[in-house]
């Protein structure tokens, strides 16, 4: 079979802190509906490829080619156009504003040009989320797993091709992460590319088609996670830390 094109293809990704190399080469693609893992021990270098990909941090060296055009420095808010959107690890909703709200500023924030009808979808988004019983709350008044449901439905109401998932799993219950789990799922099944970034191992299985594995701010693995947890460098850097 012919092989797909990547939509992301990230080359040798370097973000410096000062002297210090957050990311130092770091290389992968993500293929159009697939879900990528990305793990590796805390300051690894997981979030900040994140930052980077999504136009929160200017790359010092290496490529990001999206659909095969160079985006790497381009402005967020361009990538958000792009079809590259991300959520966060802490979400930070408008308190003060209503969920529905929140969504439809997202919404907003992710046309150009302006015009359609930015309502299109939304009561979808809020129901594919378990939000819509809170529509009309303020986003304060949430609980945290519904800030970052909150979170996740303005991200995805930019329409993204391109999703990247910091942390999503982080501080939810099982039926959460079940439901959760599943939600990304069917992102994938419809089409949008995930890339995430995740601490909890069966949430990984559940979701994920592929690892990458960072440490130091390198490649260390690519592979399923049954393979990786096979691989004495793998096992290495996540117990012998
Ligand atoms: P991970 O997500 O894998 O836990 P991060 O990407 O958050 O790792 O961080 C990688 C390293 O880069 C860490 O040592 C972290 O302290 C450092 N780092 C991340 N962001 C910044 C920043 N804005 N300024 C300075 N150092 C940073």
């Amino acid at each position: 079979a012919a092989s797909a094109a990547p939509l992301l293809r990230v080359q040798g990704l370097a973000k410096h802190f000062g002297a210090f190399r957050a990311l130092d080469g770091v290389s992968f693609d993500v293929m159009p509906g697939e879900v990528l893992g990305l793990v590796g021990p805390n300051g690894s270098g997981k979030t900040t490829c994140i930052n980077v990909i999504t136009g929160l941090y200017r790359p010092d060296g290496g490529s990001i080619l999206y659909q095969g055009r160079p985006v790497g420095g381009m402005a967020a808010h361009r990538l958000v156009h792009q079809g590259i959107n991300r959520s966060f690890q802490i979400p930070k909703p408008f308190k003060t504003l209503t969920v529905r709200q929140n969504v439809e500023v997202a919404r907003t924030y992710g046309q150009h040009g302006g015009g359609a009808n930015a309502d299109t979808g939304i009561g979808e988004l809020l129901r594919f989320l378990d939000l819509e019983p809170h529509a009309d709350r303020y986003a304060g008044e949430l609980t945290s797993a519904q800030q970052k449901m909150l979170d996740l439905a303005r991200a995805l109401a930019t329409r993204p091709k391109l999703l990247c998932v910091d942390e999503l799993g982080a501080g939810l219950n099982p039926a959460e992460l079940d439901l959760v789990a599943g939600r990304l799922r069917e992102l994938a099944r419809s089409g949008i590319a995930l890339l995430v970034v995740e601490h909890l191992m069966d949430f990984v299985d559940q979701v994920t088609d592929r690892l990458i594995v960072l440490s130091a701010g390198k490649n260390l693995f690519e592979g399923t996670l049954s393979q990786a947890v096979q691989d004495p460098r793998v096992v290495e850097v996540f117990l012998g830390a």
